[in-house]
């Protein structure tokens, strides 16, 4: 029995906002728009939303207080803000950082959540305000997802949370705002893409309505990406990294992620590498742990791509990904528990032990 459950209506393609905006009157007078320090504005798309919101006749208030892995004591206070405003719906504009905020103010705010309930979504999450996502980088794929990664400072954890309500109910995906990304954000949230629809091979919840899906969308990475880094503005290419950004979104909405994401989490916490870049610093490492039990579907793959699993490495090697600091012994030592405590280690398709943890973080000092 095959169950696919993708409630996400989204536009893509070029000025998708502006010509399909008027669909937002439906959730209201009253918007917050929830964004990080400056990308709404250099992307282009919050002047576009604040037309769009002109033309509706609708108020809004902007949170611009998102920073990179979003803190759980920030989207309290978004939380408190938007009740103070008495917003009707909320919009994230921006990377994973300010969509995921959005996503748990809303959540936060609806539910009268408290602490870090947030956390545990089933138990406390009922319902949500209609939240709506605009991406303005081509990576996580946050707005075809029901998932939302935040940091808790005081428990030095980050983690993510899962629950059907905080499905955006449009996503309006215009590859034109990630224009203005600059060369390591391209390039790192891409491998973030890469990851989730490789995870949608590996993950014990794999949903064989994404096969194509994964194949085309590792495929318009492995192409376009190289092409996107030599020349940052190139449309056409933009698109392409859009969409395999979507599709890898579509993908792990169904199959959740694996160690491939956990591993990364305290990576990213403790040593601030970004998240897509934790991810491909030890893509190789965990393809090389999965491939025995998965020969078949990733040869299956490469065939498809037209390279093999050495070819792919290759590929991988050129990017000339790195970690930029020095990993402690402490660390090696220290992180496997947390990891091996992530929900996503559940998804495995082989049981991977602290041990193993242990030896890829060790291959990154
Ligand atoms: P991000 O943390 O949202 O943004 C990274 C940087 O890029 C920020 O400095 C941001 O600036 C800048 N930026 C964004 N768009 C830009 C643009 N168009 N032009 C110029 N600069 C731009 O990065 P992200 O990789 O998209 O998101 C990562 C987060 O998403 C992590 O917390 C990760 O765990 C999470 N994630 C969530 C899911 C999910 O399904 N919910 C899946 C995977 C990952 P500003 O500060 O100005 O915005
Ligand atoms: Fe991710």
């Amino acid at each position: 029995m095959i169950s696919y459950f993708m409630p996400v209506k989204f536009y893509f393609g070029k000025n998708a906002l502006v010509d399909h905006g008027d669909e937002l009157k439906q959730f209201g007078k009253k918007a917050m728009v929830v964004t990080g320090r400056s990308s709404a504005k250099l992307s282009g798309a919050l002047d576009e939303l604040i037309t769009v919101f002109e033309e509706n006749n609708q108020e809004y208030m902007v949170f611009d207080k998102i920073r990179e892995n979003p803190y759980l004591s920030t989207v309290h206070e978004g939380a408190e803000r938007l009740e103070e405003f008495g917003a009707d719906f909320v919009i994230g504009i921006g990377g994973g950082s300010p969509i995921d905020a959005a996503k748990a103010i809303s959540a936060i705010a609806k539910n009268n959540l408290q602490n870090d309930q947030i956390y545990k979504a089933k138990k406390y999450i009922k319902d949500a305000y209609p939240i709506i996502a605009i991406p303005t980088t081509s990576g996580t794929g946050t707005e075809v997802t029901p998932y939302s990664v935040i940091t808790d400072k005081k428990a030095d954890k980050k983690a993510g949370f899962g629950s059907p309500h905080i499905f955006p109910k449009i996503s309006f995906v215009d590859p034109k705002y990630t224009l203005s990304l600059p060369y390591k954000v391209t390039k790192d949230t891409a491998i973030d893409a890469l990851s989730h629809l490789l995870e949608g091979i590996y993950s014990q919840n794999r949903n064989v309505v994404n096969c194509p899906i994964i194949k085309r969308g590792i495929k318009l990475i492995i192409d376009n990406l190289p092409l996107c880094l030599n020349d940052l503005k190139k449309y056409s290419v933009r698109e392409n990294l859009m969409l395999a950004s979507t599709y890898g979104g579509m993908v792990i909405a169904q199959s959740g992620t694996t160690v491939q994401h956990s591993i990364g989490y305290p990576l990213t916490s403790q040593y601030e590498i970004s998240h897509g870049l934790a991810n491909g610093l030890v893509m190789k490492q965990i393809m090389e742990k999965f491939y025995p039990i998965l020969k078949e579907d990733l040869d299956d793959l490469f065939d498809y791509l037209e390279m093999n699993k050495e070819d792919f490495y290759e590929w991988l090697e050129s990017l000339n990904l790195n970690a930029g600091v020095n990993i402690g012994d402490w660390f090696v030592e220290e992180k496997p528990a947390e990891v091996l405590k992530s929900r996503n280690m559940a998804l495995n398709p082989v049981e991977i032990s602290a041990e193993d943890i242990k030896i890829i973080y060790k291959t990154l000092q």
